[in-house]
């Protein structure tokens, strides 16, 4: 049963008792108190942290399964590939998803005896999965915003024995519940949406499937990759707004690509909401809003240079899902995209003011 966003704000609340501070207390200790029998008790920063389990009750009840913190997103990531992947596995990634897990997977896991495969996620399904021990899905990629059939892809690698894991970064728990539609293991960057405010750096691994769960908290363990408190309390004070803020930034998102889709500057907008988009029936079956990232491609990349850095309510920077709207082109790392591919992140601005900094800036080339 999906949990209900609103309750975000009182999951804290609710277990109160007289005298306890309403904020989050943050706990900065890696040290605890130990005279004699430790059983049951927290016993060294690296293992345990009253922060962290406050922020992962949170997290849990957003994810509707057990929930771990980590220090990135590439942390649990890696965490929960190491936790289900050995010598001689199979893994199958994205060629077109978030760049650093397949620097991941081709610079360390491949010289550990992964046997690494890339294909697109337009045509992630063909050939089927059939040896796989792992199937990594990011649905809609960043940043080209496709989409693959979740529900499908978990039910043919099942059958097959394998595992499947989706990094959920872009939509967040309220946008897409990829384990209830049979996905195994979620990943999130929650230095995203999640957070929210472009302050901080954490993720997160979500699973109803205990044994894994059981090796990504010893991965975490013994790895060292832990969040720090610090970050764990801010993302706790982020999630508490995560519905209002989502809520805006996909209202806005919906606007913007609309009256994008009309301008004459524009050659290209893609965005699942649009209904001529490639990725809009699988948005309509299997998300539950179209998320606040969209794309715009422009003729070269001078133009789309000159469209971000003449917009004063867009932030010329990489990363997304923060309050601040935020534009680039990614040809400049290397993305497999048009030069003048811009990738747009709709913060919580008013959309009119929005929209009329980035049809001015528009108009202005
Ligand atoms: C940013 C991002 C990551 C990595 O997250 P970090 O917090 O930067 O480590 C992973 N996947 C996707 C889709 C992302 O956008």
């Amino acid at each position: 049963m999906a949990p209900k966003p609103g309750e975000m704000l009182h999951l804290r609340g609710n277990a109160l008792n007289a005298g306890d501070p309403v904020a989050l207390p943050l706990t900065q200790s890696s040290m605890y108190h130990l005279p004699g029998a430790t059983d049951g008790l927290a016993t060294y920063g690296r293992v345990d942290n009253p922060t962290w389990v406050q922020l992962e009750h949170m997290l849990s009840h957003l994810e509707d399964a057990p929930c771990l913190s980590f220090p990135s997103g590439m942390a649990a990531i890696s965490a929960a590939l190491f936790a289900t992947v050995q010598a001689g596995s199979r893994l199958l990634i994205p060629s077109d998803g978030y760049y650093v897990t397949r620097l991941l997977s081709d610079r360390f896991l491949s010289r550990l005896g992964v046997e690494v495969e890339e294909r697109a996620t337009t045509s992630f399904a063909e050939g089927g999965f059939e040896g796989f021990d792992v199937v990594f899905v990011e649905s809609p990629s960043n940043p080209g915003l496709d989409m693959i059939d979740l529900a499908a892809v978990a039910e043919q690698v099942r059958a097959t024995g394998g595992v499947t894991i989706a990094d959920n970064t872009t939509l967040t728990p309220l946008g897409q519940r990829p384990l209830d539609l049979g996905i195994d293991v979620v990943v999130s960057s929650d230095t995203k949406a999640m957070g929210g405010h472009s302050d901080l750096l954490m993720g997160h691994v979500a699973s109803r499937n205990t044994q894994i769960m059981e090796q990504v908290e010893e991965w975490r363990r013994v790895s060292g990759a832990i969040p720090g408190p610090h970050e764990a309390w801010l993302l706790h004070r982020g999630l508490e707004t995560l519905d209002v803020r989502y809520d805006r930034m996909c209202a806005s998102a919906q606007v913007l690509a609309e009256r994008l889709a009309t301008h004459s500057a524009v050659r290209l907008v893609r965005y699942p909401g649009l209904p001529g988009d490639p990725a809009h029936a699988l948005a309509q079956a299997q998300t539950k809003r179209f998320g606040f990232l969209l794309s715009l491609t422009l003729d070269n990349e001078d133009m789309a240079e000159a469209f971000i850095n003449g917009c004063p309510l867009l932030r010329p920077a990489t990363s997304f899902g923060g309050v601040h709207s935020s534009a680039e082109r990614r040809a400049r790392w290397g993305d497999d995209v048009d030069p003048g591919f811009i990738r747009l992140s709709v913060g919580c601005e008013p959309v009119e003011e929005l929209w009329q900094a980035i049809e001015a800036s528009l108009n202005a080339l």
